[in-house]
């Protein structure tokens, strides 16, 4: 039988602070600590909901170096959660890494539903959601390339994570692979007060956001 605890993925809000599920709320107070990719990005939100379990730091940099140590606690039948800085851990966050040890060395793991970026923003766009793939963030340098000629021969809506300081980048990128006039959607600021979704061809976008700085945190869906 196995007597582990259990690991437990907890998505946090992207924005408004009022998308934490009761059950999040209830899950992060009664697991033994909390681990978190920015202890002090989740202060705020751990205080807004009077949350005081521990918490200690897991993000990519320590990642390989505690997971040993979590498994440890695991197997002596401690109830840990996984929170990243926003939406979903494992999701274009630290997470996968943990979750797959887990599943290793036969340990439980569940992942609640709740916010995540892509979602709201791929029902938002209007394009079609039967088959759908998501990216996550193209490459910067090494391997844009490929991976922008290989999302280009894909028959699905593709969905792209971007910063606001790359949008311009990312729009031009897309414009060569795709041609000006392809349809796209572009989320901003899903569910926080400036919350957009901006759509028309990528040249559209591409002066929309010459004339308006690109700001906060973006989706694009193609
Ligand atoms: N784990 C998160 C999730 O489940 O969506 C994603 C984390 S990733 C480090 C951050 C990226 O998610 C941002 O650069 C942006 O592309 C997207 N994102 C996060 N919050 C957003 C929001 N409120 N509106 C639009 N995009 C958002």
């Amino acid at each position: 039988m196995n007597k582990s605890g259990k690991l437990f993925i907890v998505p946090t809000p992207i924005g408004n602070l009022k998308d934490m599920t009761l059950r999040s709320i209830e899950v992060l107070n009664s697991v033994d600590y909390i681990l978190a990719e920015d202890t002090r990005t989740s202060q705020p939100l751990l205080q807004h909901y009077n949350i005081q379990t521990p918490l200690k730091s897991y993000h990519s940099f320590n990642e390989h170096y505690i997971l040993q140590n979590i498994l440890i606690d695991l197997k002596n039948n401690k109830n840990i959660a996984l929170i990243s800085d926003a939406g979903t851990p494992a999701i274009s966050d630290p997470g996968y890494l943990i979750v797959k040890h887990c599943i290793d060395n036969n340990v439980k793991v569940e992942c609640l539903p709740g916010p995540t970026a892509f979602i709201p923003a791929l029902v938002c766009s209007g394009k079609p959601l039967h088959h759908f793939v998501f990216i996550g963030f193209l490459p910067i340098k090494k391997g844009r390339q490929t991976k922008l000629q290989e999302i280009s021969l894909l028959p699905y809506t593709i969905v792209l994570y971007e910063s606001p300081h790359k949008l311009l980048k990312t729009l031009n990128d897309l414009k060569n692979i795709f041609g000006a006039e392809k349809p796209i959607g572009i989320s901003r600021e899903i569910s926080k007060i400036f919350e957009e979704h901006l759509r028309g061809s990528i040249e559209e976008m591409i002066q929309h956001f010459t004339k308006h700085l690109p700001k906060g945190e973006m989706v694009i869906v193609i």
